[in-house]
């Protein structure tokens, strides 16, 4: 569901053993500043509105979310698109969210925050081509986009630009 560019300026991973770095962040790091998430950024708003996200419902979502590690889990891996960073794990009766840490390209914690909001953005619109990579770039004008991964960079830079962890 969510291809992206594997490789790249990857800072640090984990492999599902320590600690992930974006910038200095971490995936539990950028989870639990989404349990606060709030903005008055438009431009953050505005991206929001537009793919039927708000600010309680991020929160609510970082706070019940299950995350799965897809390395530790072969099963998850095996429903993962190869290159995938993230993605929704659609057969769970919990909203869930596998991860492959092999795959991650973010090179910021704004570009980790981002993807989080891109894929609960994916929840937020189950079952629908609005929820579809190409109706999430559609819907927040993005264009020339290559692959799923300009959602996650266009969420970050208007709602995270400069996060620090
Ligand atoms: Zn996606």
């Amino acid at each position: 569901m969510d291809p992206s560019q594997g490789g790249g300026d990857l800072i640090g991973f984990g492999g599902g053993q320590g600690p992930i770095l974006f910038g200095g962040g971490t995936l539990t790091g950028a989870i639990n500043r989404l349990k606060t998430f709030s903005t008055k950024n438009i431009n953050c708003i505005k991206d929001l509105m537009a793919v039927g996200l708000t600010s309680s419902q991020i929160q609510l979502d970082a706070n019940t979310v299950s995350m799965v590690n897809a390395l530790a889990k072969p099963g998850a891996l095996r429903a993962m698109e190869p290159n995938a960073d993230f993605a929704i794990v659609e057969t769970e009766m919990v909203p869930t969210i596998a991860y492959n840490s092999n795959n991650f390209w973010q090179t910021s914690f704004g570009d980790l925050l981002g993807t989080l909001v891109h894929e609960y953005a994916h929840l937020a619109n189950p079952g629908s081509s609005s929820g579809t990579d190409q109706g999430l770039i559609g819907a927040l004008g993005i264009t020339g986009a290559t692959n799923s991964s300009a959602i996650s960079q266009k969420l970050g830079k208007d709602c995270f630009s400069g996060a620090k962890p």
